[in-house]
């Protein structure tokens, strides 16, 4: 499906993704000025916990979580100190609570063993801390403002296909094509950029193409019908 859409722009003359990026940056940062993360936090910490949480669920089920979850747990040693079944609990409503309770203990003590309780900030070093995959690392460290990758969620997936960024279906292989085509500078925003066009138009049963800004760059952007 994807590799149609890389060659359905060249035979619309949309042209290369080279040439293509930057307008379709420059475009969805106008459309979605306010395009960030959606997970709500204060500090270093409160973003990795987040981001951890976030695995499998909505940001916004985990922010309806993470209010009362901070109040209690503000330092890595707050995590260690209590039962499991406590943390547990206390992050049920994320799902896949057991895991995650013992991925999160398991960061925290990664953290005091190897960082001084401080979020390390690059991939690597964040690749240390128990169930923080690729994705994981790659939202906290953006966040941190050291953007080293590029982040691929269902929504940069999708689009990435779609507008012709990308002929690939794994994740990794996704990023490795995004980070040669999008400038450093955007590495951060330009997921938030996609989710947010992925949430509010370009969705994925019913894209919105006749309000898209991205419809004269798009190769797989359908025709009104009727
Ligand atoms: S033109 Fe349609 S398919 Fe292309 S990005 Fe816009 S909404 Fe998505």
């Amino acid at each position: 499906m994807a590799r149609s859409y890389t060659a359905e722009a060249r035979r619309r003359g949309l042209g290369r993704r080279r040439d293509r990026i930057g307008s379709i940056i420059e475009r969805l940062a106008e459309e979605h000025a306010d395009a960030e993360i959606a997970l709500t936090f204060h500090t270093d910490l409160e973003l990795l916990v987040s981001v951890m949480l976030s695995a499998q669920t909505t940001d916004v089920n985990v922010n309806k979580v993470t209010p009362a979850l901070f109040a209690k747990y503000k330092r890595p040693e707050d995590y260690l100190a209590a039962p499991r079944e406590d943390l547990e609990r206390d992050i049920y409503q994320t799902g896949f609570f057991r895991q995650k309770a013992k991925s999160i203990q398991g960061a925290m003590r990664v953290l005091l063993e190897e960082f001084d309780g401080e979020v390390p900030r690059t991939i690597p070093e964040l690749l240390r801390l128990p169930g923080v995959a690729r994705k994981t690392a790659n939202v906290v460290a953006a966040e941190l403002g050291e953007a080293q990758g590029i982040v691929v969620d269902t929504h940069v997936r999708r689009l990435a296909q779609r507008l012709g960024l990308t002929r690939e279906e794994d994740p990794v292989k996704i990023e490795r094509d995004l980070v040669k085509l999008v400038p450093r500078a955007d590495w951060a925003r330009f997921p938030h950029l996609l989710i947010w066009h992925g949430r509010r138009v370009c969705d994925a049963r019913r894209p919105d193409c006749p309000g898209c800004v991205l419809a004269d760059l798009c190769p797989s952007r359908r025709e009104p019908t009727g």
